[in-house]
């Protein structure tokens, strides 16, 4: 499958049906804790990048291969931002008439001052942009923007949204240390939050590779801070648990590449989902994956992730 991956498993949506709707690093911001390394070059440019037909066509096939429970809900998610696909709001529509499973598209939001972007994600049931800084400063700083993409307009067309939309409105917040878990940060984000009204804020840390070294997770400190002044609204999500499905193609080194290209994933995370090979397969498999140029090994925080090999991570300097 090229556009579908998973079910992998999520701490809000359960085991989620991925659609990955644009190529690797197709994305109008390029966030310095971003999993999938570098955007470049950033665009900004709404088009068909997959046909349409194509994408639920790989839907349709998933959802018959799945039996009734393990599917949660279905995700837009991927390896860019996922509404910069034109067709976005005709895919939702389309995987609601295959299917009476939930539907969620996770965004960075900066499209929501478009009109047209507003209808077109007007039937999913949830929502989750991001809003990671309460001035423009910050905001250019850890998101790295296209130029068109203003904090203003992202703010906007939040609050816009918010107006207009009827299901679940979920903010994510992801904390940097010494970034955005400072008290006078969080205070900025929280005024602006209670312009947006969203249902929940989640809290995030970066889990996955950051593709800039010096990237941080916030401590536990950050965490409470951020908690208590973001709100009765806001929660802590902490990275789900679960299994990963790599059933939905012929080889399973395609089927891990699909998973690592939209969700790098820990090295022991890795081998525990391959526990039913032995551990001799299992080594030999990740041997062949880099050498045949599908995936790498990144390295932060002294742990070893796999990604998929085009994406750019600058590697770390010795010390
Ligand atoms: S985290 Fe999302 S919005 Fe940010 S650069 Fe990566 S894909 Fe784009």
């Amino acid at each position: 499958m090229k556009y579908v991956f998973g079910p992998v498993p999520s701490r809000r949506l359960g085991q989620s049906l991925g659609i990955d709707p644009v190529p690797l690093k197709t994305c109008n911001w390029n966030c310095v804790y971003c999993q999938l390394g570098r955007s470049i070059p950033l665009t900004n440019e709404r088009r068909e990048y997959f046909p349409r037909e194509d994408i639920i066509a790989e839907v349709e096939q998933a959802l018959a291969s799945h039996q009734p429970g393990q599917i949660d809900w279905v995700t837009l998610v991927g390896s860019g931002e996922t509404t910069l696909h034109a067709g976005i709001g005709w895919l939702i529509r389309q995987v609601k008439s295959l299917t009476r499973l939930p539907v969620a598209v996770i965004t960075n939001g900066s499209l929501l001052c478009l009109p047209e972007m507003r209808l077109e994600l007007s039937p999913a049931d949830a929502v989750l942009p991001s809003l990671d800084a309460g001035n423009a400063r910050l905001y250019r700083k850890l998101n790295r923007p296209h130029p068109e993409a203003s904090f203003k307009r992202l703010v906007d067309g939040l609050v816009a949204f918010r107006k207009e939309y009827r299901g679940k409105l979920w903010v994510e917040v992801m904390l940097v240390r010494g970034l955005n878990d400072t008290e006078p940060a969080l205070n900025e984000i929280a005024a602006i939050l209670k312009y947006i009204k969203p249902d929940e804020v989640h809290i995030l840390q970066p889990d996955r590779p950051p593709v800039e070294t010096w990237v941080q997770p916030s401590d536990e400190e950050g965490l409470l801070r951020a908690r208590a002044i973001l709100g009765d609204i806001a929660k802590v999500v902490h990275p789900a648990s679960g299994s990963f499905d790599l059933s939905g193609t012929d080889s399973l080194v395609d089927a891990v590449v699909g998973i690592i290209t939209r969700h790098p994933m820990r090295e022991d995370e890795l081998i525990e989902t391959l526990k039913r090979f032995s551990p001799g397969d299992v080594s030999a498999m990740l041997t062949e994956m880099e050498k045949c140029g599908k995936a790498q090994v990144v390295e932060r925080y002294g742990v070893r992730f796999w990604s998929a090999s085009p994406a750019y991570y600058p590697i770390l300097k010795p010390q």
